[in-house]
């Protein structure tokens, strides 16, 4: 990414919004919490992960960096690195947010998608999405969140894994000159 002290770091054309795109996916497995958006939605299945797999912000966080055309977590938060072993995804959401910040972007909005076969999580919409409007410091009515099954098909069909979709808009802050 160019930077220069002549201007921003990220350029962003004449609508001073960009657009980012998150995908992520993992095994699961009996025995493990399953956390979604900082929630726990289950104690009998979750994440295989190296963090606490929190599927839904790896998602998130990578759509924020993806709008700014930045590495996506597996760069940012390495496996090689025990810092990152067992580490609270909400923690690397908050220093997503701070990057989005002194990128000089705000978010305007994100859209989350959750494929999961059970357990069913309408009972935990709202929390999440309430979670995930704290993390980000933005209006509950900024964060959209839907939950789906894979209709059985597949290994999302089979409980064999979760995948969450992400796409997240920022838009350039006005500045006082
Ligand atoms: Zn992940």
């Amino acid at each position: 990414m160019p930077s220069s002290a002549d201007g921003p770091a990220v350029a962003d054309g004449a609508a001073g919004v960009r657009i980012g795109i998150g995908r992520d996916i993992h095994r699961l497995a009996a025995g493990k919490k399953l956390m979604l958006g900082g929630v726990c939605v289950s104690e009998v299945v979750g994440c295989v992960a190296h963090s606490d797999g929190d599927c839904l912000l790896h998602a998130l966080m990578d759509a924020m960096l993806g709008a700014l055309a930045l590495p996506n977590i597996g760069v940012l938060f390495p496996d090689s690195d025990a810092r990152n072993r067992g580490r609270s995804s909400t923690e690397m959401l908050a220093h997503v947010a701070e990057i989005v910040d002194n990128e000089g972007y705000g978010i305007v909005n994100v859209d989350l998608v959750i494929l999961l076969e059970t357990p069913k999580l309408n009972p935990f919409i709202e929390k999440i999405a309430a979670s995930i409007a704290k993390s980000l410091a933005v209006d509950r009515h900024m964060v959209g969140l839907k939950a789906t099954t894979a209709e059985t098909v597949g290994p999302i069909g089979a409980s064999e894994a979760i995948e969450a979709m992400a796409v997240c808009l920022l838009g350039r802050r006005h500045t006082a000159t």
